[in-house]
């Protein structure tokens, strides 16, 4: 390593892999830098594997664009590079007929951000594609898939190892400090710790990006940048029950939910897997209680009458990096350059929680056309 970097970037979960990819090719000096032994240790490898169509989030949100944007980037990576991947489609199936009301809404809203395969379908229509989920009516969405998530963050380190990415793993930043034109940044590897100067800092801490903003000098109370840990624990399925859809199964999300609702997913091996719930934790602790299992019992079964409780069994949990307090309002993505906080070329992304991992090639991308102008001041 030389000690002297245009771009330093923060965190190698699939959001920094992602710029990284995206920075390689620029004729940039860049470092990846990560605190794990290797990529991918944290929220990357913990989620659903979803690649969303963009129903949910507000119009105009920064989450809305990303993910709409996203995902057609993605299906086209996965085409070009052979990354696993099946467009299965997804149903959000109501239940009663307030439900049905509602989505109406998530097709209108769906249709304002860009979404434009939506399709409202009724009961008869939704028992012929799904005889075995109960329900009065459905929004169905076809670009709704899953992905490879290791092999997509593969395919983004090897683009930014052949672009000269210098990648350093076991190396947690420490400190970010502003000199006249560039940033100190410290990072702390084995017992010793060490400084570099970069032109542009690119925090892509997930769970801790928080608290890198905050190495910066951001008072992160003040600006709305303090993250809240958010549990998200999956049950699996028992195998003989993996026929019983086709398709992603959605409930209908009650409004202001931190999350769409404990939801019926598969793998690329045809698994099927349910969750994530939703609970604020303080600690990372990702261990599933078994407890937990009637719960996910009683919202499964109301969309899948013929799943029974013992087909059940505890599997994984994820946390999300949420900005939104336990009861406030839904909070959107936070990336920018901090140049209004006298911080220009610092960028931040804080709170990249889902629909972080389908958005990742189109955050990618923005963040890597605020580095330019950065770059080109
Ligand atoms: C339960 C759950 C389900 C989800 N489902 C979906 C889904 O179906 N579809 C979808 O699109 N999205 C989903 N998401 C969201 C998605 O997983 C995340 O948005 C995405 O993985 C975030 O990636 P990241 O790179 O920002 O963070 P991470 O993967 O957390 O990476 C951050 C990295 O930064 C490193 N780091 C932190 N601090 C430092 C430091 N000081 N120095 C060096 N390194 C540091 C960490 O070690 C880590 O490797 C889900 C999330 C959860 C929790």
């Amino acid at each position: 390593m030389n000690y002297r970097a245009d771009v330093a970037i923060i965190g190698a979960g699939v959001v920094g892999l992602g710029v990284a990819a995206q920075a390689a090719d620029k004729g940039w000096e860049v470092y990846l830098l990560e605190k794990n032994e290797t990529f991918g240790r944290e929220t990357s490898s913990r989620h659903s594997g979803v690649i969303h169509s963009g129903i949910y989030y507000p119009e105009g949100s920064m989450k809305a664009k990303m993910c709409v944007a996203g995902n057609s980037l993605l299906y086209k990576i996965c085409e070009g590079y052979g990354i696993g991947n099946r467009r299965l489609g997804k149903l959000i199936v109501a239940t009663s007929d307030e439900e049905t009301e509602e989505l109406q809404t998530l097709l209108e809203r769906g249709r304002r951000n860009g979404v434009g395969d939506l399709s409202l379908l009724s009961r008869r229509e939704m028992k012929e594609l799904e005889p075995n989920v109960q329900g009065v009516a459905a929004l169905l969405s076809p670009s709704t898939g899953i992905i490879d998530s290791h092999a997509l963050m593969k395919y983004f380190l090897a683009r930014a190892k052949e672009g000269g990415v210098q990648i350093v793993y076991q190396t947690e930043v420490v400190g970010i400090e502003k000199m006249a034109e560039e940033y100190q940044v410290t990072v702390k590897a084995g017992t010793g710790e060490f400084s570099f100067m970069a032109r542009t800092v690119i925090n892509c801490a997930g769970l801790h990006s928080d608290r890198v903003a905050e190495l910066a000098g951001i008072d992160i109370a003040k600006v709305g940048y303090r993250l809240h840990y958010c549990k998200g624990e999956y049950f699996s399925l028992s195998s003989d029950k993996s026929r019983l859809v086709k398709r992603l199964i959605y409930p209908v999300p009650p409004p202001k939910i931190a999350g769409v609702g404990i939801h019926v997913t598969s793998d690329l091996e045809g698994r099927i897997r349910l969750g994530p719930s939703i609970q604020y934790v303080d600690s990372l602790d990702y261990a599933v209680d078994y407890q937990h299992q009637q719960l996910f019992y009683d919202s499964v079964r109301r969309l899948l009458p013929s799943i029974e409780y013992d087909d059940l069994a505890p599997e994984m949990a994820g946390i999300r990096p949420k900005l939104q307090e336990p009861g406030g309002d839904i909070r959107d993505f936070v990336i920018r350059d901090e140049r209004d906080r006298d911080l220009p070329g610092l960028i931040n992304l804080v709170g990249i929680e889902s629909p972080g991992l389908t958005a990742s090639p189109a955050i990618a991308e923005y963040v890597v056309s605020l580095i330019q102008e950065h770059l080109a001041e």
